[in-house]
């Protein structure tokens, strides 16, 4: 009998976004849930209390995953709300971009780690949840459906359970154990570009160096840089930088070449930088990847959810809503089908075509942030766009709308929008042919 029944045991290796998450969505269905955390427990580390920190843009998505636990208003209160882009060019002109139609269509700036905080708090607030820091997963063993856990000290441990989830990550060392000796499909492809966090601090009375309520980028084709507002007025920077080759992470080897960076692509932004060398030497530089993977899942005693089965790079902004759209995608099947297996099944055949049309979209979308955002004819089609989304709100929605503001699967979304594009072109098309064909009579 394999079905989701109250005390039923379920460990999950991963404590991060989805893992937590998840956790709660298990402990509302009855289930008795042990989370297995290789890191150290971030509240008491006070990260979000001065240290680094990394902001993540949430969009309907994933508010709607956690509406689904309770956790929407208290979520939305630590997040800033942003209403559109503001284009920082070379020469300092801005420009805003809004993101949506209404008030309504905004994406919030969060903290990851205060994001993770709550998430954690509220599932160790239910009995039946037990959480386990720095307890890492080394190995699985499909004989005896054993994990084996790696405790403070190095003793390990095997653990039994009903079943385990995944999710642990885009190195997920859960799905390499789990795939070690199937006819399982793993890629994995790292961009050519790094990313470092800066912080742009407030004004000494908390006020905000920029415009708050907004999602900063300095595009300069070559490099990039994304700004997320923090509610006490800073704003944390991401910049991100080929690793190789000219004005690339290579060259950077001190304070001066810095400083020479910084004036040659955001001179307006390095003297609101006072921390600039300090930060670049302490921060580490990140690795971007894209991970695809298939199976998600393991008979009916393992499954794998978030970056565990699909990493995606960050520039559509939908790395951790999709991963919590996953837990939902999860919960509902698990709800659907009494047979575990098939539940596991139906959730990665609702879940993998979409996270995969995510992985291309946000490749796309990382020349899109880069130099499209500053074109001419991007801000046209962009304004073409709201305007025929303003003028039938049903009909006519912009693939970023369907992406950030609804619920629409990925890959629906982009063949809606292909759609979209191809009587775009008609009328273009069509109305050039007139204005030729005008242009001809005038002429006779
Ligand atoms: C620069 C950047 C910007 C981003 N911006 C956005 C954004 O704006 N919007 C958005 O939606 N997403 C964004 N993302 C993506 C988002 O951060 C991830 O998609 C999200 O964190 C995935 O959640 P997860 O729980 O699957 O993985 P993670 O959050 O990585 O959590 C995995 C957890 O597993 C733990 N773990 C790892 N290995 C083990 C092990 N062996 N045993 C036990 N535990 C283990 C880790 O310590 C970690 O706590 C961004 C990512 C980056 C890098």
């Amino acid at each position: 009998m394999t079905t989701m029944q109250s005390q039923e045991h379920v460990v999950i290796l991963g404590g991060g976004l989805a893992g937590s998450l998840f956790a709660l969505y298990l402990a509302r269905r009855g289930a008795r849930v042990d989370v297995y955390e290789r890191r150290a427990d971030p509240r008491k580390l006070g990260v979000t209390k001065g240290g680094r920190s990394i902001n993540l843009g949430l969009s309907k998505r994933g508010i709607t995953s956690l509406a689904e636990v309770g956790l929407r208003d208290e979520v939305l209160a630590t997040a800033v709300a942003m209403e559109g882009r503001v284009i920082h060019d070379l020469d300092g002109a801005q420009h805003f971009q809004p993101y949506g139609k209404n008030r309504q269509e905004v994406l919030h700036s969060i903290d990851r780690n205060e994001l993770n905080e709550i998430l954690l708090d509220r599932a160790e607030e239910h009995p039946n949840v037990a959480l386990h820091f720095e307890h890492r997963c080394v190995a699985i063993d499909h004989a005896t459906r054993e994990v084996s856990i790696e405790k403070p000290g190095g003793t390990i441990e095997r653990l039994r359970a009903d079943w385990f989830l995944g999710a642990d990550g885009a190195f997920s060392k859960v799905r390499e154990e789990m795939q070690r000796g199937l006819r399982a499909n793993y890629s994995r492809e790292f961009l050519e570009w790094g990313y470092k966090e800066l912080t742009l601090p407030a004004n000494a009375d908390g006020s905000s160096q920029l415009k708050l309520n907004a999602l900063h980028v300095w595009p300069r084709g070559h490099c990039l840089i994304v700004s997320h507002a923090n509610r006490n007025g800073s704003h944390t920077l991401t910049l991100f930088l080929p690793f190789e080759g000219p004005d690339s992470f290579e060259h950077i080897h001190g304070r001066a070449d810095i400083e020479r960076l910084f004036r040659k692509f955001f001179p307006d932004l390095a003297p609101l930088l006072p921390d600039l060398c300090d930060e670049w030497e302490r921060h580490p530089t990140g690795t971007l990847v894209t991970t695809k993977t298939a199976p998600w899942h393991l008979d009916d005693w393992l499954v794998l959810v978030g970056d565990a089965c699909h990493a995606v790079y960050p520039f559509y902004g939908q790395g951790m809503n999709s991963a919590f759209e996953d837990c939902a995608a999860l919960s509902r099947a698990l709800a659907q089908h009494a047979d575990r297996a098939t539940a596991f099944r139906e959730y990665e055949r609702s879940r993998k075509p979409h996270t995969d049309t995510l992985a291309e979209l946000s490749k796309a979308n990382f020349v899109e942030l880069r130099q499209k955002v500053a074109s001419p004819l991007f801000l046209l089609r962009k304004r073409l766009d709201v305007f025929l989304n303003r003028l039938a709100p049903e009909g006519w929605l912009p693939l970023y709308t369907m992406i950030a503001h609804t619920t629409i699967p990925y890959g629906d979304a982009l063949v809606r929008a292909r759609k979209q594009d191809r009587v775009l072109l008609a009328v273009a098309t069509t109305a050039a042919a007139i204005a030729v064909l005008g242009a001809a009579l005038l002429v006779r």
